[in-house]
């Protein structure tokens, strides 16, 4: 079979069982192109062929004997923040590029026991601070829907990889929009959880009080198979919740779209630096659920121009703390020939972090230090709480809340945005993560360079399931999730 990497999730499970292919030939399907075309979009760091297909042949032994699960022999990306035991994880990062993980995350040891083939490591921007994977050690990952543009970031390689067809599917994480913004960029569904709801066990930490896994895939039911995997409590991580999971491919129906009722934001729509079209899409992709049975209803969230601004005292104070254990002594980088251990720790983090990880490092010291503490850092967290009650209040009267995933399409490679300019592009996504709510993105249409353009849904907590089936409904009824980048045309 020429054509297995246009094959959906549910049709490779279905495949597979139904010894269609085997494990083994859908791998090498995918390694192949990966060796073929991934050189053009630079989505991999590492490529774990021959471990793939060790897993690809233990996975057709146990389609064989009758112990798969629905996902045995499936092939995934994990984002290189996820530890993966024996294989390099370096979060995109100078600091690790010499780390080899000595465990497995929870959510690869999770996606493993399911019989995933981890087909490798997919980029990401520094320590998952950016928006544009360009901030990689690595280099830039390529849009595969125009080489010249970024697939967005962090999660710009799992993004990539999958809109090329190098994936079936991959992880993601998102502190910010990490999952969502390049999955608008690159005509993907993406999932951001309820903060708790997925394991963050050896996911290396950006701000851990927002940092959350999530799937990254073609279309909602894709996403679903993968959140069945990524979910559920986690004894190694205390924040993760204790709550039953939701069985998301079988509540991909579960939500009934007529009567929904759709809180529009009134401040969101308008956001200075809105794109015309992504607007005239995401309204388009509105008006089509107003079709479908929906009720859109125009509400307030009069926190807005407070998001920007918190979640950048946030987030860089937590990593600030996250990123000291990179002292050069334990592992990771460690500068050469160290006169003393000052010198040791100053040269292994300056010649180790970029400028991304550098900046924000000192505005989260400078943040937290003891004369400045009360008036950002606790502010800051007054703010967020308001910010999360300015949401309650809003789920009083509306069942999810519509939002572009972000103000434009993709930027060009190079554009060289401010720092300022560039995290002002996370309006739409960050107060989700202020909150812990769940949100997702799907594709709704192309702006006039051909362009995807990213819907986003935001939930109240734990209605993943109700996300994912909005927008599986909405994906039956339309096609934008089917569209390829002429990339992914190409055949091995
Ligand atoms: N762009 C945001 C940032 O740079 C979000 C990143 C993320 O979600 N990891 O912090």
């Amino acid at each position: 079979m020429t054509d297995l990497h246009r094959l959906s999730i549910r049709e490779l499970s279905e495949g597979l069982a139904e010894a269609k292919f085997s494990s083994r030939e859908l791998t090498e399907h995918y390694l192949k192109r990966i060796e073929k075309i991934d050189a053009q979009v630079q989505s991999y760091v590492t490529v774990t062929a021959e471990q793939a297909l060790a897993q690809a042949n233990a996975a057709d032994a146990a389609i064989k004997a009758g112990n798969a699960s629905a996902l045995t022999g499936v092939p995934i990306a994990h984002k290189d923040i996820f530890c993966t035991q024996g294989i390099k994880t370096t979060a995109g990062s100078k600091m690790l590029d010499n780390f080899i993980s000595p465990y497995d995350a929870t959510v690869v040891a999770k996606a493993k026991a399911a019989g995933l083939v981890t087909l490798g490591k997919v980029n990401m921007d520094e320590f998952a601070m950016g928006s544009t994977s360009e901030s990689s050690y690595f280099g830039a990952t390529k849009n595969p829907w125009a080489l010249d543009h970024v697939p967005g970031g962090s999660s710009g390689g799992s993004a990539a990889a999958v809109a090329a067809d190098l994936a079936p599917f991959a992880t993601g994480t998102d502190t910010g929009g990490s999952i969502r913004q390049p999955a608008s960029f690159c005509g993907l569904t993406g999932l951001k959880p309820t903060y708790g709801r997925v394991s963050r066990f050896g996911m290396i930490a950006y701000a851990s009080s927002l940092d959350q896994g999530g799937p990254m895939a073609r279309s909602a039911e894709d996403c679903a198979y993968l959140m069945n995997v990524m979910a559920g409590h986690d004894a190694k991580d205390s924040t993760s919740v204790q709550k039953d999971v939701d069985d998301y491919v079988v509540n991909l129906n579960g939500t009934s779209i007529k009567g929904l009722r759709i809180g529009i934001p009134k401040q969101y729509f308008n956001v200075q630096g809105l794109d015309a079209d992504v607007k005239a899409r995401v309204e388009e992709s509105l008006k089509k659920l107003e079709e479908m049975g929906a009720t859109l209803v125009e509400i307030d969230l009069n926190m807005t121009e407070s998001y920007v601004p918190t979640y950048y005292l946030i987030a860089p104070a937590e990593a600030s703390s996250n990123l000291q254990r990179f002292d050069g002594v334990r592992y990771g980088y460690r500068c050469e020939n160290p006169v003393d251990l000052m010198d040791l720790y100053k040269r292994s983090r300056s010649e180790g972090f970029g400028p991304e990880v550098q900046r924000r490092i000192l505005i989260g010291t400078y943040a937290l230090s003891a004369g400045y503490y009360d008036a950002y850092y606790v502010k800051a967290q007054k703010v967020r709480r308001l910010i999360q009650q300015d949401f309650l209040k809003a789920f009083e009267n509306v069942d999810v809340i519509a939002a572009p995933s972000a103000p434009t399409t993709a930027y060009r490679i190079s554009a060289n945005l401010s720092p300022v300019e560039m995290y002002l592009g996370d309006i739409y996504t960050i107060a989700v993560n202020l909150a812990g709510l769940p949100a997702i993105n799907a594709p709704v249409g192309f702006d006039k360079d051909n362009l995807p353009v990213g819907l986003q849904l935001i939930g109240n907590y734990w209605s993943e399931s109700q996300l994912l089936s909005v927008i599986h409904q909405y994906q039956q009824a339309t096609d934008w999730h089917t569209k390829r980048a002429a990339i992914a045309e190409e055949n091995a």
